[in-house]
C-alpha cells in the first residue's frame, strides 16, 4: 500500500515541477495566462468568445483549448479572432503541465498579453493538476444546480476566481443563489465572484475590468 501513495506523489511532484518551468516562461514572457476550469456545457467556449469580442482589438490574445477529441472549441476561438491551439488529451480528462507545455512551444508568447487555457470540462481532476497558469478560474452555470461547491469542494477551495454563468435563466430555475454563495464562503471565503451571462453580457464589465487589470500588473 505505502508503495502507491509514493508512485501518485511521484507524478505529482512531476507535474508540479513541469507547472513551475511553464510558470517561468510565462512570467518572462509577460503573458497573463488564466486557467478555466468547470463541468462541459457550463459555458467556458461561449466565455471566451464573448471576452475575446471585448478585448481583441485592445490585447494579442492566444487560447489553448484541451479537449478530449476535436477541435471544435479551438476553431470558435479562431473564429473569434485568437490565436488558437487545440490539444487532445486522448482520453484523459483534465490537462497536466506537460500538455500545456508541449501547446506552448507552439506558440511565439513574447506576442501576446493574455493566455487563455480552456480545460478539459470536468470539476474534479483539473483541480488537482497545476499547469503553471497565474490564475485558476472557475466558471459554475446555474442550471448545473446550487449545491456544487458542497459536492465539489476541492474545485472552490483552489480556484482565484469563480464566475457564476448564466445568470439570465435564473427566473427559470430553483437555483437558490444563497445557498450557492454560502456553500463558496465556507470553502474560500474571499474568493472573487462575477455574476454573469455570456448570452446577455450582464455583469462581463466586472470581469473585463478585473481581467485587464490583471493583464496590465502581468
Ligand atoms: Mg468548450
Ligand atoms: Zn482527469
Amino acid at each position: 500500500m505505502p508503495k502507491k501513495v509514493s508512485v501518485v506523489e511521484k507524478i505529482y511532484n512531476a507535474n508540479d515541477q513541469l507547472a513551475l518551468e511553464n510558470r517561468a516562461k510565462l512570467d518572462e514572457a509577460g503573458v497573463l495566462t488564466i486557467n478555466l476550469m468547470a463541468s462541459p456545457g457550463a459555458g467556458k467556449t461561449s466565455l471566451i468568445e464573448r471576452t475575446l469580442e471585448a478585448l481583441r482589438d485592445r490585447f494579442k490574445i492566444a487560447v489553448i483549448d484541451g479537449d478530449i477529441a476535436s477541435s471544435i472549441d479551438a476553431d470558435r476561438a479562431a473564429a473569434a479572432g485568437a490565436t488558437a491551439v487545440q490539444i487532445n488529451t486522448g482520453g484523459s480528462c483534465h490537462l497536466d503541465a506537460n500538455m500545456l507545455r508541449n501547446a506552448l512551444s507552439q506558440l511565439d508568447l513574447k506576442e501576446f498579453d493574455l493566455l487563455i487555457v480552456e480545460n478539459v470540462g470536468n470539476l474534479i481532476c483539473p483541480a488537482g493538476f497545476q499547469i503553471g497558469a497565474h490564475k485558476n478560474i472557475l466558471i459554475a452555470s446555474t442550471p448545473e444546480g446550487d449545491d456544487k461547491p458542497y459536492k465539489y469542494p476541492t474545485m472552490y477551495q483552489n480556484v482565484d476566481v469563480l464566475l457564476i454563468n448564466k445568470i439570465d435563466l435564473l427566473s427559470l430555475l430553483s437555483f437558490d443563489m444563497d445557498y450557492f454563495q454560502k456553500g463558496v464562503k465556507i470553502l474560500s471565503p474571499n474568493l472573487v465572484t462575477f455574476p454573469v451571462s455570456c448570452q446577455t453580457g450582464e455583469g462581463f464589465d466586472a470581469w473585463l475590468n478585473w481581467l485587464i487589470t490583471a493583464i496590465k500588473e502581468a
